[in-house]
């Protein structure tokens, strides 16, 4: 009889640990905006702005090292990276579709050899959805117009946000910021 509450025991004891394995443990505000395959999204992009293009068709037009990373989801290895160490003026722009992602006015300082800025450019620019590929489940940050892979966001940023977007220079162009002004960027 012991063994079967035992048994018992170690089968709850697993369901528990499953379900907090799998459960969504994001911030109720990165919730909002979900999967890039959807079309009803969370922001006011039309549809009809979205890039999308086989593997095939992105492998012409991308580095090995873009693909990997834009496609694969991918992650360069820190302090590698063009724009990690960057402090010139400007927008970072989406090195697959131009999107512009990012302004050097948001990009701090984060010590972690990545690229990092407390914000998007604006709520347009980025989409984010779970990433449960570690033991942790992390917030993944893609471009809301390709859909490519861009980095992580952390809650552990400063000012004003409180967030971190870890993002791999590989993802993105930049923009000088005499350029932006004459292609009329944000
Ligand atoms: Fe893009």
């Amino acid at each position: 009889m012991t063994w079967k509450i035992l048994i018992g025991a170690v089968v709850v004891v697993s369901g528990i640990v499953v379900f907090t394995a799998c459960r969504d443990q994001r911030p109720e505000r990165f919730k909002t905006v979900e999967a890039v395959e959807n079309p009803v999204k969370g922001n006011d992009m039309a549809k009809e702005d979205k890039v999308v293009k086989t593997g095939e068709e992105w492998r012409k037009e991308l580095t090995t090292e873009q693909y990997r990373i834009l496609r694969e989801k991918g992650t360069e290895r820190a302090f590698t990276g063009t724009f990690h160490d960057l402090k010139k003026s400007g927008v970072y722009i989406c090195a697959a579709c131009e999107n512009e992602l990012f302004s050097s006015g948001d990009k701090f300082d984060s010590g972690t050899g990545w690229p990092s800025y407390t914000r998007p450019i604006d709520d347009t620019a980025v989409a984010t959805l779970p990433d449960r590929s570690l033991f942790v489940t992390r917030t993944e940050v893609v471009c809301d117009r390709c859909g490519g892979h861009l980095g992580h966001v952390f809650e552990d940023g400063p000012a004003p946000t409180g967030l971190r977007y870890c993002i791999n220079s590989a993802a993105l162009d930049f923009v000088p910021e005499d350029r932006a002004e004459d292609k009329n960027m944000k």
